[in-house]
């Protein structure tokens, strides 16, 4: 991707390693609606902050004036143009609640870096502080948990997939729910996990939370068992039984998201209320 058409930056960008946003920035109850202006109007955004979450994933932080609201799980088109006019467009998951900044409201999203990827490795490496991308949203009405949703949640995550996840999990404190959440959260090691300071902190501090790992490749000091890709056992033991009739929404790359489904409903979980997220052709 080449360099977008800039303007001169409006802020300036801070970075930090996983902390949550700026302390101007108030944060908002969660939209309990979604917009009643258009989705589908391309509006221009800014980068306002930028936070490095793992080596490979990094939070932005985008202003955007006439942003309508968002439920959990919702996501966004971003897209960019280069000088000579080519563009691209892909989509991210918002990662939290909106929050008021000094000029407007504000969205953040994670992006993983995609080897060889077009758009991530860009965003990541070279879209600066204060430049414009082009913002569609909100995005997707059935990958959503209402804030106002009693049963038990049980959220499955692999890699990136854990962003509209967490959107959920920032929901669900900021509206004080008390709806029980398990997250089961699928990662290459520990240096990969994306928001892992605050996931820790949640895990602590949000009451009815529980939160397990699966290690891939390389598995930290007292893990359980060998790294493994998930399978019967982890899902059966970290998430909810089915005659609980929880709501489950599983995200990350497609073969993730194909075998856990799979093994959900296997287990006795009816399909409607298995819902699914699916972020690239490649596992
Ligand atoms: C609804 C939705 C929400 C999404 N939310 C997020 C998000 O929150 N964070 C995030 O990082 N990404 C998210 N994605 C994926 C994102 O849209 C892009 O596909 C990703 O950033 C890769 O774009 P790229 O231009 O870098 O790679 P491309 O140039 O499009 O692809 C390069 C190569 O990588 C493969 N590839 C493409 N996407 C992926 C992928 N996700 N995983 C593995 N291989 C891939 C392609 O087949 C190709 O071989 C989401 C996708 C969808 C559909």
């Amino acid at each position: 991707m080449s360099r977008g058409s800039g303007r001169p930056p409006a802020t300036t960008t801070t970075v930090t390693r996983g902390a949550n946003s700026g302390t101007r920035v108030t944060e908002r109850a969660v939209a309990t609606s979604t917009s009643r202006r258009t989705p589908n109007r391309w509006q221009v955004g800014r980068l306002v902050e930028r936070r490095v979450e793992t080596p490979t994933a990094q939070t932005l932080v985008l202003e955007v004036p006439d942003w309508p609201g968002h439920l959990p799980g919702q996501h966004v088109d971003l897209r960019l143009t280069a000088p000579d006019g080519y563009q691209a467009a892909r989509s991210y998951s918002i990662a939290g609640p909106v929050v008021d900044g000094p000029g407007g409201p504000r969205i953040e999203v994670t992006v993983q870096r995609v080897h060889d990827g077009e758009v991530s490795p860009y965003l990541i490496d070279v879209f600066g502080a204060g430049e414009p991308v082009e913002v569609r949203g909100p995005l997707g009405g059935w990958f959503i948990w209402r804030p106002e949703e009693t049963a038990p949640v049980q959220l499955v995550a692999g890699g990136s997939g854990v962003v509209p996840l967490m959107a959920m999990i920032r929901a669900r404190r900021a509206v004080g729910s008390k709806a029980l959440f398990r997250l089961i959260y699928s990662v290459r090691t520990p240096a990969d996990v994306i928001y892992a300071d605050e996931l820790r902190r949640r895990g602590r501090d949000d009451f009815g939370l529980d939160i397990a790992y699966v290690y891939t490749r390389e598995a930290p000091e007292g893990w359980r068992g060998e790294p493994h890709r998930i399978g019967l056992a982890d899902v059966n033991t970290n998430g909810w039984p089915p005659d609980l009739e929880p709501l489950t929404y599983v995200c990350g790359p497609t073969a993730f998201v194909e075998t856990v489904a799979d093994l959900l409903v296997g287990l006795g979980h009816p399909s409607r209320r298995v819902k699914t997220e699916r972020f690239g052709p490649t596992g």
